[in-house]
């Protein structure tokens, strides 16, 4: 596995926690200037979420690891990714692109925190779709869902 060093984010909560994981799956941009890329194919995208809070819950944790991975990796793992409603339809916001995906993936697991009695956040996902190519997304500051 490619060693990964992942840009830090900047923030003044006291915990912070890392999830790694692997996602295989396929996918295409759907626009004629995607050149190769507007054909399917497959990437093993290597994505690192990042939780941050100051509260923990009653297991001692800010958020389980695995319920982190079920959302992400249960979700996209072996798929199709334009099959999913989220990257099916004509907006640029839900074209596939890996910054797309890094957002969608940011939308999805904050949703869930938000939920979450401690009130974690997310602030920051990283996406790498290929050995020498990744994205960051980081909620913007005082977003109503930052
Ligand atoms: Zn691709």
């Amino acid at each position: 596995m490619l060693t990964q060093v992942y840009p830090q984010t900047n923030h003044l909560y006291a915990f912070e926690l890392n999830k790694d994981m692997q996602v295989s799956a396929a996918h295409f941009i759907p626009r004629e200037d995607a050149g190769a890329c507007s054909r399917i194919h497959g990437h093993t995208y290597t994505i690192n979420i990042t939780i941050a809070g100051d509260q923990l819950n009653e297991s001692g944790f800010l958020v389980n690891f695995s319920t982190i991975k079920k959302l992400v990796h249960g979700e996209y793992d072996h798929t199709l990714l334009n099959d999913h409603s989220e990257f099916s339809g004509e907006s640029r916001e839900q074209i596939p692109s890996t910054e797309v995906v890094a957002k969608t993936i940011y939308e999805k697991v904050d949703a869930y925190l938000k939920g979450l009695e401690n009130r974690p956040h997310c602030v920051q996902v990283f996406v790498r779709e290929t050995p020498t190519s990744y994205v960051v997304y980081r909620p913007k500051q005082g977003e109503p869902n930052g």
